[in-house]
């Protein structure tokens, strides 16, 4: 039903910004919301690269129950300050199908994580819900059945989807995870939605954030999500995978370089 590449919507009236084929979206921000100072610092970092949606976590889904969990409800307030200092559309996690009317109060997208890609009711809960949905594949799926996941969304009657491929488990533990820059030309080729990197969550290292956002680049992804803080020596989540000044301003070099649009 859907010959031409969709773009999805996100972001309040005067502040909407496009994902999808006409343009590359950059969106970037703290792997965890800590604090009202630290979201704000990473927030106007990403801003001054270019990023135009902030990207941040309440609610955290961690390997270990042990590992900060995100600051919850305390979270999704911080955030959505951070969108009225910054104009910065937002996007955040949600964990339980019990959160999405509270997480769509404060965000305008949510993100289904890699270990939710398969909580067939979190993604009917979002469907239902109607806010874009940002959802990442999940670190063992196909492109068949993340396809799938997203169509869980579109039955309930959301066709506002993004998809992020954000690597899959193989043999090599030189990164977390192996970005499958194929999954980029092939979900183009099978789907009309559009199809954003995340090389942080992919690598796990920030060394090699900016190569892989390149590469997403130039496989044609339609845009790129990165993790920013502004000390990651203090990041209570993922801070050794965290850009600064610096990594953001070659990564927003790379992104400028992009051919325009015939
Ligand atoms: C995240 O983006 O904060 C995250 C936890 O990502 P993933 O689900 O890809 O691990």
């Amino acid at each position: 039903h859907h010959p031409e590449r969709s773009t999805v919507w996100v972001g309040p009236a005067g502040h909407r910004v496009p994902i999808g084929p006409e343009t590359f979206t950059f969106i970037a921000g703290p792997c965890a919301v800590e604090t009202p100072g630290q979201t704000l610092e990473a927030a106007q970092m990403a801003q001054a690269a270019g990023a135009t949606v902030l990207r941040g976590g309440a609610f955290k889904p961690r390997t270990s129950p042990y590992a900060f969990q995100g600051l919850g409800l305390e979270g999704l307030k911080i955030l959505a300050e951070t969108r009225e200092a910054t104009g910065m559309p937002v996007v955040t996690e949600v964990v339980d199908a019990r959160d999405v009317p509270i997480v769509c109060e404060y965000a305008d997208m949510l993100q289904i994580g890699t270990r939710n890609m398969a909580n067939f009711g979190l993604l009917q809960a979002a469907g239902e819900a109607g806010t874009p949905v940002l959802l990442k594949r999940g670190m063992t799926a196909t492109i068949e059945e993340w396809l799938m996941a997203a169509e869980y969304i579109a039955q309930r009657g959301n066709l506002d989807v993004v998809l992020c491929e954000r690597g899959i488990r193989t043999f090599e533990p030189a990164t977390r995870n192996t970005l499958d820059i194929s999954a980029v030309p092939i979900v183009q080729a099978t789907s009309h939605l559009p199809i954003i990197v995340d090389p942080s969550h992919a690598a796990g290292r920030k060394d090699l954030v900016v190569p892989l956002a390149r590469a997403g680049i130039a496989a044609g992804a339609d845009g790129v999500i990165v993790d920013v803080h502004p000390d990651p020596e203090s990041a209570l989540c993922d801070g050794p995978q965290a850009l600064v000044g610096s990594d953001l301003r070659d990564l927003a070099a790379a992104v400028r370089r992009i051919p325009p649009l015939v």
